[in-house]
């Protein structure tokens, strides 16, 4: 694979700071029982990484030093964490709001039958990759015979009162591109999804999340590969929105990794970018999940490169879809 990061460090991204930190993203692990194209972790079925239960304690502990509202879990595919159930209930019993990040076919693999019911309990939110309601274009990104199993199991999880106006489980689905474009405009794209699936699977969902292919990980070293990466950057930089960069989710949102280092977004921290050293407080070369314990990250400078760029084009991108606007 090509590296990205040398193409990507000198850049004239605008300085960001950040703001009061709401949400802790903890990558659980980097296996995963899929190995997308566009997967800018490089998760699949052989990767050993996974969070253990000491940095799972931590994680608990520094929601609790923090108040921080809300834990957003990603891997890889979180939920093949061993102690996945248990951070989540733990979680749940501080008040604090907890995401998955599920790809939907995790819900078939062996050991996860009751999956769907244990988030449906719990009242976790589900946010699931869903890159089209076509099964071609899907199987093509995600792989042969994915967009079934998606089919399934949001089926199953809209049996269980997922993405219904009054049950108060939100199920949400996130698109990005096949190719290197910017995404279409977020309203109009949900509109044809909720029409879609509802027609021809009988599928609710509460909101589509569109977001913007990084060029990093796979999806730049295929951009490398195809002589497509300047293009890709150039058309980043010419769509830059002033009002998307006062509101990237890195002002509010710390990435943990599966040993505990933090970093300011889960893009930086498959770049291996982590949070800066300085800043108004100090913290360690390589700051880590227990330095939240006894110091605030707010006001601290963020790590920016070329890649930032990603998260201001057009109307904006974040783990929660489109930002401000075009
Ligand atoms: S499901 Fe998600 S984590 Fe797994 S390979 Fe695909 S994009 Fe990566
Ligand atoms: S890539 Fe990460 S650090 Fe850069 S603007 Fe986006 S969220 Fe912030």
């Amino acid at each position: 694979m090509h590296a990205t990061l040398p193409l990507l460090e000198a850049t004239t991204f605008p300085a960001l700071r950040r703001g009061a930190l709401t949400t802790l993203q903890v990558n659980l692990g980097y296996r995963c029982n899929q190995t997308c194209v566009h997967c800018h972790v490089n998760a699949g079925p052989n990767r050993t990484e996974m969070m253990d239960s000491t940095h799972l304690n931590l994680v608990i502990e520094v929601l609790k030093a923090r108040s921080i509202q809300v834990l957003d879990l990603t891997g890889g595919a979180p939920e093949l964490n061993e102690g996945f159930r248990e951070l989540v209930r733990r979680a749940r019993a501080l008040g604090v709001h907890v995401i998955d990040r599920c790809n939907l076919t995790i819900l078939f693999e062996p050991d996860q039958e009751h999956l769907a019911q244990f988030l449906a309990d719990q009242g976790v939110e589900v946010v699931a990759s869903m890159p089209c309601y076509s099964l071609e274009n899907v199987d093509k990104q995600r792989g042969k015979g994915v967009f079934d199993k998606s089919i399934a199991a949001l089926q199953q999880l809209n049996a269980l009162g997922y993405g219904q106006p009054s049950a108060g489980l939100r199920l949400s689905l996130v698109y990005n591109p096949q190719g290197a474009t910017l995404p279409p405009e977020q309203g109009r794209l949900q509109a044809d999804y909720k029409r879609e699936l509802k027609a021809h699977f009988g599928i609710e969902f509460n909101e589509l999340f569109v977001v913007t292919n990084m060029p990093i990980q796979r999806f730049g070293s295929m951009l490398i590969s195809k002589g497509q990466f300047n293009s890709y950057m150039q058309l980043l930089r010419d769509s830059f929105s002033e009002p998307n960069h006062a509101v990237v989710m890195c002002r509010s949102l710390i990435s943990v990794d599966w040993q505990g280092h933090l970093y300011d977004c889960d893009f930086n921290q498959q770049l291996g970018l982590p949070l800066p050293a300085g800043g108004a407080v100090r913290m360690a070369v390589q700051p880590h999940l227990r330095d939240l314990l006894v110091q605030n990250p707010d006001g601290r400078p963020v790590r920016t490169a070329d890649h930032c760029y990603g998260c201001t084009a057009g109307q904006g991108s974040s783990c929660g879809g489109a930002l401000t606007g075009e």
